[in-house]
């Protein structure tokens, strides 16, 4: 994986020993040596990681780290604190400010590495989802989601019910996760929105390596990674003192951090309180652009498809195998007097109604698109002419034998025209054959609307 990794530190020879590690590892390096440069680096070169010095003369790394998460244009890159300090209370400083982790000096290579390779992976993936954000905000529709998450729910699988209990003893006045002791048969239990027993899958797995057999913990982890309900958890890892390269393992395979046994309390809860705040930006990304992809296709008054899904799919039913593909091109007639006699917003009422009256009349497989305007396509897959001419004359009809009966004060009567081609020549493309539907249609209009024509060219 390629990267750019932002080292800070106040020593030259520091960074330059860190620089030979991560390239050799083959990560472009970028060097701060005060923590002004490194604010300044951070926020123009946007590099995917930062190794910060603790102590440095101008600024601690716990400030520089605090400014960087307080600044949206950096907050997410991840950062990881370098310490030669066994102070557990910078430590502590560090990890609350939204460091992701500390590394002691001197910096084992193996870990260092590992953490390299799982916090760019992170940051890869927020990235990718925070560019489709932004180009869906742009149209409007980046709000989704709740801003309320309740409390995190929070599964700790442990080597034995009693710790496990001491795991949640330990936990529970330092956060407001909710915890739940899990054995690892339960673990895997968890479906799509819901586990056994109620509530939906947990937000953090906290994993002992080794559970009723060695590597079971790291077993379960990779299980949990392949499933729907559980793939996008988070989980910390907790392994045994100075077990590193087993600790490098738990990384690879996808834990979002780890942390080795004996491990205090209020550090684990920080860590967990970390992934938690991870999860969830993640989620909410994620949320967002499946909203948005869907919304990129729907058009918002109708909940039909828009023109430009209509055109791919009829692309693809073209291209499909079976008696041929019947193309229907809708119009409301006389629409605009609609909306000048009984205003717009009677019109749109009109307008979900049709939408409402296609859906119920045509198959599931059916396409039902709003070009635009009072203007509609239908495709129908695998069609004869003479069902696709018995369709158009239902659909037809649905509009206008009954009048819309809540569009204003009074009921509104519209009626539709149609335009109907068969797709017979192969070669034909999409675009061709709407303008022979669309050129039936205007003979529609032309012989006094509220009726069907069939492309003279079709079969
Ligand atoms: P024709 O029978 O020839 O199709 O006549 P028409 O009035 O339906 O056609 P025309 O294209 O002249 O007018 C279409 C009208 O549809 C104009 C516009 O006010 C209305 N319209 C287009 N989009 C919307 C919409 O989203 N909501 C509402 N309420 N009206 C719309
Ligand atoms: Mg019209
Ligand atoms: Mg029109």
């Amino acid at each position: 994986m390629t990267g750019r990794i932002l080292v800070v530190d106040d020593v030259a020879t520091n960074r330059i020993v860190m620089k030979v590690k991560l390239a050799a590892a083959c990560y472009s390096v970028l060097q701060a040596d005060c923590g002004e440069a490194a604010l300044r680096l951070a926020a123009s070169e946007q590099p995917d990681l930062i190794l910060l010095d603790v102590m440095m003369p101008d600024m601690s790394g716990v400030s520089v780290c605090q400014r960087l998460k307080a600044d949206p244009a950096t907050a997410d890159i991840p950062i990881i604190l370098v310490t030669a300090l066994c102070d557990h209370a910078s430590k502590m400083q560090g990890l609350q400010c939204g460091a992701d982790d500390y590394l002691t000096k001197p910096v084992d290579e193996i870990t260092l590495l590992a953490r390299v390779r799982s916090l760019l992976r992170a940051h890869e993936i927020q990235r990718e989802l925070r560019l489709r954000e932004d180009s869906y905000a742009g149209l409007g529709f980046s709000e989704t989601a709740s801003g309320f998450d309740g409390p995190g729910k929070v599964a700790l699988v442990a080597p034995d019910p009693a710790t496990g209990l001491t795991w949640k003893r330990a936990l529970e006045p330092r956060g407001s996760c909710r915890y739940d002791v899990l054995p690892r048969e339960r673990a895997l239990q968890a479906q799509p929105g819901g586990v056994p027993g109620g509530g939906s899958a947990p937000d953090v797995y906290v994993i002992a390596a080794d559970l009723g057999a060695r590597n079971d913990g790291l077993r379960l982890l990779s299980d949990l990674r392949s499933r729907p309900a559980t793939r996008h958890a988070a989980a910390v890892m907790i392994l045994p003192r100075n077990d590193a390269e087993r600790g490098a393992v738990a990384l690879d395979l996808g834990a979002g951090d780890i942390l080795y046994d004996p491990f205090r309390p209020e550090e684990l809860a920080v860590r967990i309180q970390t992934q938690l705040r991870r999860k969830r930006q993640s989620d909410r990304l994620r949320e967002t652009v499946e909203a948005g992809l869907e919304l990129a296709v729907t058009d918002s008054l109708t909940g039909l498809h828009n023109r430009r899904y209509a055109l791919r799919r009829l692309d693809r039913m073209l291209a499909a195998p079976g008696r041929g593909v019947a193309v229907m091109m809708l119009d409301l007639d006389h629409f605009k007097l609609v909306n000048d006699r009984h205003g717009h917003a009677a019109g749109d009422r009109v307008l979900s109604t049709v939408a409402k009256r296609l859906r119920a009349t045509l198959r599931p497989g059916d396409l039902i698109a709003r070009l635009g305007g009072e203007e509609f396509l239908v495709a129908l897959q695998d069609t004869d002419p003479d069902t696709a001419l018995f369709c158009a004359e239902r659909v037809r009809e649905a509009i206008g034998a009954r009048p819309v009966p809540d569009a204003a004060p009074h009921p509104i009567s519209v009626t539709l025209s149609v335009g109907l081609a068969m797709a017979v020549d192969a070669g034909e493309g999409a675009v061709a054959l709407i303008e022979r539907a669309d050129r039936a249609l205007y003979g529609s209009k032309h012989e006094g609307r509220n009726q069907v024509t069939v492309s003279a060219t079709a079969a």
